[in-house]
């Protein structure tokens, strides 16, 4: 499971950040994860609350994770359609031609995070 990585490496940065902005204790993450960026929003959740349970980082015990996720869209530069590809092999359906380029779903990315200032 990945994914573990993925929500250390997640918690280190917010970290890093909160620790210049006087942040103690952090409430509430919110990412954006796309459907083709290989992480699975299901085993994010439950990597956030092995972390959570973990007294060595600024994760508040009851912190809050919201995935905000993002579908696959392809866009077809030879006849101007757009559609959700199958995978990151991307057929255009109606051309057939596997010219799609994907325009959404690769995200990956902290959007904001909450915490409680250093009393
Ligand atoms: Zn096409």
């Amino acid at each position: 499971m990945h994914e573990l990585a993925l929500m250390e490496e997640i918690v280190r940065l917010i970290e890093q950040d909160a620790s210049k902005r006087n942040i103690g204790t952090i409430t509430k993450v919110e990412l954006l994860v796309g459907e083709l960026s290989n992480a699975l929003p299901a085993a994010l959740e439950m990597a956030f609350d092995v972390y959570k349970l973990q007294k060595d980082n600024r994760l508040a015990e009851d912190a809050q994770l919201i995935i905000h996720f993002e579908r696959a869209k392809a866009f077809c530069p030879i006849c101007g359609q757009e559609y959700e590809p199958q995978s990151r092999i991307v057929q255009c359906p109606s051309c057939l031609l596997p010219s799609g380029r994907i325009i959404a779903g690769e995200a990956f990315r902290i959007l904001t995070y909450e915490g409680s200032l250093t009393s």
